[in-house]
């Protein structure tokens, strides 16, 4: 049943013109792991690599995040469903409008529903700001348990393009705190 609607949605999403990234886009990145899963994660938009195979988080920032969703025992096929706050890939990877995002808002939207996760990742600043004020620094929100929607659990995560960036693995590094995030998150699973 599930997995009917989200081929239905999917299906929408992939004729979908709404807002000008159709344009330049070579494949919608609509979603990537189980609809049954228990954690739905959401990153920012599709990068190069995403936009030329059709599935998200699968460049470097992918599999770095692949490296820490497994030390923190979550399996990326079973236990995540992973999309994206806008299915196509906006030029030169800049972040996304608004507006961009306001329009592609009902996909994800619906996946949520349709998935119905017992938690959710929102996974760097661009998330984030999609559901939590944009004053938050990603820095002093992550790691906490927070209610988006309809009083959904939810936690924001350091985007893996941040840490791609920050190597560090001592305590208290951005590295550190995101396994120590996902582990919190893997226990809810
Ligand atoms: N970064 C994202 O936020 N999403 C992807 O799918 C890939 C890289
Ligand atoms: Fe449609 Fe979203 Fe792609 Fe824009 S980014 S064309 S709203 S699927």
């Amino acid at each position: 049943m599930r997995n009917e609607e989200l081929e239905y949605l999917k299906t929408e999403c992939l004729k979908c013109t709404k807002c000008a990234l159709s344009e330049t886009r070579n494949n919608v990145v609509f979603s990537d792991g189980s609809c049954n899963a228990p954690i739905l994660l959401i990153g920012e938009a599709p990068g190069a690599e995403e936009d030329a195979t059709g599935i998200p988080f699968v460049g470097r920032a992918g599999k770095l995040l692949n490296q820490f969703l497994e030390q923190a025992g979550i399996n990326r096929p079973d236990d995540i469903y992973i999309c994206n706050t806008v299915k196509c890939r906006p030029p030169d990877n800049r972040v996304p409008t608004p507006a961009e995002k306001a329009a592609c808002m009902n996909y994800l939207l619906e996946q949520i529903k349709i998935v119905n996760p017992k938690v959710i990742i929102l996974c760097g600043a661009t998330a984030m700001q999609t559901f939590i004020g944009k004053k938050e620094k990603i820095s002093q929100i992550r790691g906490k348990w927070l209610k988006i929607l309809d009083n959904r659990d939810a936690m924001v995560i350091f985007h893996p393009s941040y840490l791609l960036r920050n190597h560090s693995v001592e305590e208290g590094s951005p590295r550190w705190l995101t396994l120590r995030d996902l582990k919190i998150v893997s226990s809810e699973k």
